[in-house]
């Protein structure tokens, strides 16, 4: 008999998802049933309210934890952590302790729950830790469930979510900067719900829903490319005669094997409590999305990590490789990862939907005033927190959106931006639009659908009815650091827009004077703010040069966008929301300034390797074969004059591979001492040098005889399920 909890197929799971739901999670029915009713209480609001966890009860949970997952099957336990990698960590802890008379116990008390001090010494810390004060030491995140993660063959870890902090107190994670961000957005959202009459609200927190979109190929096929095993995507591989130009896979019927696939990812990410919600076929051929009901922000960001780690795993028992890179493939669509944020109540109430009739017009507009004055102050600190050597392939280039920041609100909200922006109150509009309708103090914005969302899919941030929605986010990069900046930065705003609101209005005001109050503040802040607000077609040159006029950043680049986390105005806001020291923000910055140059010197010697041994090679060949062509027809007296073109022109190709090879090799193992020196190394020079062997190659794919070409081809690996 096997144990209940490892491995259920398909058939062994119960039907109704339901049933499981969360049934790998300590948190809920589980918890309830576990813990004491005090101990329950201070643990749920802990939960609820992202607070500390009160050290008092620490060894009671434990306890109860402890004993629900060895019922489980677990054995070891790990402080489940999200260090500057990008990826999420875990060292393990077995239960088991001797007991010193030759036996032993499972053991887990309530300061293993709390701390953890990993070694992890090796992880990047930008220079924050040194070898020699290496210490680091992980802390209990009570806010976000406890969960089990299941191995190959049905092992179980007690997986414990975990921030991330060197000895000195100084953050070494992406979870550490995220919750302070989330304490800051959420503490000066609530001062502009109380100054507008609110008293019942009792604190707001940050929402969060991240479509996910990947590949899926056959990993037999995954496994013959160096390029797709050591760098995630293919250096080259000439387009297929057919790509997505039919758009014949965009929400057509899941392959049968694809569905499999799904559904046990599903399964796996239910158990977890993952609440997964969307699955169909994207654009490109062999690329699909999954998405979640959203949540609070930091669980919706743990979840997210995990989404990405079983999306992984699982593919390998259905005989395929999920490829999360931002662009697998050239010449179809790239990858990205729709961060859908709001803010809201502890009630439920959506500070940013403006058909809630729980909330004035006047709410919501502040809401919608602060976001937009964020973007616009800051729209070089959102770009940089999704730039990255894999990004740079997808933003830009037609199937994502520029590098150039702008918010699309839609004509309605535009109409109502138009109106404030004029002063005009609802007796003084003409006119039967339905923006001169409005009411600041009514408790619905007229004629705005619900799901007023946009299909304007060239827009980097757009309002799609009651959430913004960040676009720009690369598939494969952990939501945590965007979101950083993006709570940190609207915090600004709120603070700002909150503080004036109370200075100008003074204590007590009555109805008209609030009202009015807000309605000359808006006015201000939409006049200032609005040139950020662009509803037309992102991809167009025109954007890029009215763009410009209107003296919007645009960074193509990770090199040209980096730089806006060294500055002086970037310490400054970070260091007064509390989010990162200067320190912090430095260590950040220089990491993703290294791990820019890693992965382009790594992908460089990848297509170096790749031409030397297996491209070259195979053009030799079918050089080789052509010039006994030759000589046998020139040795029967026939000679082919096209046979001997074909040659001179291939001969003529591989020269031109070698000699660009050889640039390749030299500018990829060139030292360049500084960071930002080196940054531009790889961008100015190594990135083209690619760019000029994928050209040769890919020519060479076309000439080259199939039975020669020594990798699967583009075809094979996208267009056959
Ligand atoms: P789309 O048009 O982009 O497909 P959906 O309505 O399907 O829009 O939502 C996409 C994502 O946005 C889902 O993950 C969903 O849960 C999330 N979402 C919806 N409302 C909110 C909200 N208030 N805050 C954060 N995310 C949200
Ligand atoms: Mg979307």
């Amino acid at each position: 008999m096997p144990h209940p909890y490892t491995l259920p197929m398909d058939s062994e799971m119960p039907t109704r998802a339901s049933d499981y739901f969360g049934s790998l999670t300590f948190s809920g029915d589980v918890m309830l049933k576990r813990l004491p009713p005090d101990v329950f209480m201070n643990l749920q609001q802990t939960m609820d309210r992202g607070l500390a966890l009160d050290p008092s009860i620490a060894n009671t949970v434990a306890a109860a934890i402890k004993e629900w997952a060895i019922e489980h099957g677990a054995t070891h336990y790990c402080h489940w952590f999200q260090p500057l990698t990008g990826l999420t960590a875990e060292k393990h802890d077995a239960f088991l302790s001797p007991t010193g008379d030759g036996g032993a116990l499972e053991k887990f008390s309530g300061d293993a729950l709390i701390q953890g001090e990993p070694d992890a010494s090796s992880f990047p810390s930008g220079g924050i830790r040194d070898t020699y004060e290496a210490r680091g030491y992980t802390a209990w995140d009570a806010t976000s469930p406890v969960f089990l993660l299941r191995g190959q063959d049905g092992q179980m870890t007690l997986c414990i979510p975990t921030a991330f902090v060197s000895w000195t107190g100084e953050a070494l994670d992406k979870k550490t900067p995220l919750l302070r961000s989330i304490e800051a957005v959420t503490k000066h959202a609530l001062r502009i719900v109380r100054f507008l009459g609110d008293q019942k609200t009792a604190y707001v927190v940050a929402t969060l829903g991240c479509e996910q979109e990947y590949f899926l190929i056959d990993r037999d096929l995954f496994l013959e490319r160096l390029d797709l095993v050591v760098c995630g995507r293919t250096l080259i591989g000439t387009a297929p005669p057919k790509g997505q130009q039919l758009e014949d896979h965009y929400f057509g019927a899941i392959p049968q094997a694809v569905l499999a696939y799904m559904t046990e990812c599903e399964q796996r990410l239910f158990e977890l409590g993952i609440p997964v919600k969307t699955r169909h076929n994207e654009v490109a051929p062999g690329q699909y999305e999954l998405a979640p009901t959203f949540e609070i922000s930091n669980v919706a960001v743990d979840h997210q990590m995990t989404t990405m780690h079983i999306l992984r795993s699982v593919a390998h028992r259905h005989g395929f490789e999920c490829l999360l890179h931002e662009k697998p493939f050239a010449g179809v669509n790239g990858s990205g990862k729709h961060n859908n944020w709001s803010l809201s109540t502890n009630t439920g109430v959506n500070l940013l939907d403006p058909r809630d009739d729980t909330h004035s017009n006047m709410q919501f507009l502040l809401f919608l005033a602060a976001v937009i004055r964020a973007i616009d102050l800051h729209a070089d600190l959102l770009r940089a927190s999704i730039a990255s050597a894999h990004n740079d392939h997808r933003l830009g280039a037609n199937e994502a959106p520029p590098a150039i920041m702008s918010i699309y609100l839609g004509e309605m909200l535009t109409g109502i931006l138009d109106q404030l922006e004029r002063g005009e109150s609802k007796n003084s509009s003409k006119g039967g639009s339905a923006a001169a309708a409005m009411d600041l103090g009514a408790r619905t914005l007229p004629q705005i659908p619900r799901h007023s969302s946009d299909r304007n899919r060239t827009s980097p941030f757009a309002f799609t009815g009651n959430k913004f929605e960040f676009r720009a986010v690369g598939s494969s990069q952990s939501v945590a650091w965007p979101n950083t900046v993006l709570n940190t930065i609207v915090a600004e705003s709120l603070d700002v827009i909150a503080s004036e609101l109370e200075k100008r209005a003074g204590k007590n005001p009555t109805p008209a004077k609030l009202e009015a109050t807000v309605r000359a503040l808006l006015k201000d802040l939409v006049a200032t703010h609005r040139r950020v607000c662009f509803d037309g077609n992102g991809y167009s040159a025109e954007w890029h040069a009215e763009a410009a006029k209107r003296g919007l950043p645009n960074f193509p680049t990770t090199a040209d966008a980096l730089p806006a986390l060294a500055t002086k105005k970037a310490e400054k806001l970070f260091a007064a929301y509390g989010v990162l020291s200067q320190r912090e923000l430095h260590a950040r910055w220089e990491i993703q300034m290294e791990q820019y140059c890693k992965i382009v010197q790594i992908e460089g010697r990848t297509l170096t390797q790749m031409v030397a041994t297996q491209i070259l090679p195979a053009a030799l060949r079918a050089q080789g074969e052509l010039a006994d062509v030759v000589a046998s027809t020139q040795h029967a007296g026939v000679p082919c004059p096209e046979s001997e073109a074909a040659l001179r022109s291939l001969v003529k190709q591989v020269a031109m591979l070698r000699t660009s090879a050889e640039e390749l090799a030299t500018a990829t193992a060139k030292d360049v001492a500084n960071t930002v020196g080196r940054v531009h190394h790889f961008r100015n020079l190594v990135v083209p040098a690619m760019d000029k062997v994928r050209t040769c190659c890919d020519a060479l794919e076309r000439v080259v005889p199939s039975d020669l070409w020594p990798l699967p081809d583009y075809a094979t690996m996208l267009l056959v399920r």
